[in-house]
């Protein structure tokens, strides 16, 4: 396995590889890793010839006021795992590196400003743009991504055919804890009292999940069920609870499509998202 900071060396390895037709999947990370990217590592890896991860704490998807300074990193540990993952290369950039007199963005409209696009209004533009700088860098044939993030996942693949990008976008399920948290690097910021509220979010799923097995379409119904699970942590705070179209994330009312259920809860001093994906048949 190789470490590399520069652009400059990423083409150098990969140039190779492509010439000689190899398939290269792509692992975008922001570091600290836990099971939820290794299980995207995996996947790229029986999917590839060349597996790359890179991490990146990237500055343009986190407003003012956001936690990029506090974001947990451990770049020894996350290069132990990775070289354990069977993982060829490690690009680990540092921000100047990223962006120099930076002037381009990337946005894909409608779709960012939705769920949590609204507590963020410049998120997606940095992830999109972030993205499209490793899609080039790495001309990856593949990139795999978390359902966790399944907002994430949607703008991207809208980005991809919106602008004839030469990637297959991969969807991962969601990793979780055995007590139902889905895994995030954000988890560090929770005391155990606080990972003990969390799991409202994982149970609120749960319960919108059975609903739906039962046969329930009313989106009120569920989301209404939802919030009274979450209401039994007090300290757990809304941001959204929502039923929403997968194609364009409007809300809908009657199910009767394939739907996301998502939500965004502030637990202590963490915003934590989970989700589930409704299949409609
Ligand atoms: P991050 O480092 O948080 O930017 O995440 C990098 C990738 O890992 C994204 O595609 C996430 O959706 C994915 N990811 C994060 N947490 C999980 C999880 N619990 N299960 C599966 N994938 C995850």
């Amino acid at each position: 396995m190789q470490t590399v900071t520069t652009v400059k060396e990423v083409r150098e390895i990969l140039d190779p590889i492509h010439k000689k037709g190899q398939t290269v999947g792509l692992v975008p990370t922001m570091g600290y890793l836990h099971d939820g990217h290794l299980s995207l590592i995996q996947k790229a890896r029986e999917e590839n010839d060349f597996v790359v991860v890179s991490i990146f704490v990237n500055p343009t998807q986190f407003s003012p006021n956001e936690d990029l300074d506090q974001y947990p990193r451990d770049f020894e540990r996350d290069q132990v795992l990775c070289e354990a993952h069977g993982v060829d290369l490690i690009f680990h950039p540092d921000a100047s590196e990223m962006y120099h007199n930076h002037k381009t963005y990337v946005s894909v409209d409608d779709l960012s400003q939705k769920l949590c696009g609204k507590t963020r209004p410049i998120h997606f533009r940095g992830v999109a743009t972030v993205c499209t700088k490793l899609f080039h860098i790495t001309k990856a044939d593949r990139a795999y991504f978390g359902q966790k993030d399944a907002q994430q996942f949607f703008i991207l693949n809208k980005m991809v055919r919106d602008l004839n990008f030469d990637i297959a976008l991969r969807l991962c399920p969601i990793v979780r804890a055995e007590s139902g948290l889905a895994l995030s690097s954000r988890n560090k910021y929770l005391s155990d009292a606080e990972k003990e509220d969390a799991l409202v979010l994982s149970r609120a799923l749960k319960e919108a999940r059975a609903l739906l097995d039962a046969g329930e379409r009313q989106s009120a119904v569920i989301l209404d069920a939802m919030k009274k699970v979450i209401a039994t942590a007090p300290d757990a705070k809304i941001d959204y609870v929502k039923i929403v179209d997968v194609e364009n994330l409007d809300d809908v009312e009657v199910i009767d499509r394939d739907v996301l259920v998502a939500l965004a809860v502030y637990v202590g001093p963490a915003r934590l998202i989970d989700n589930l994906i409704f299949k409609f048949q």
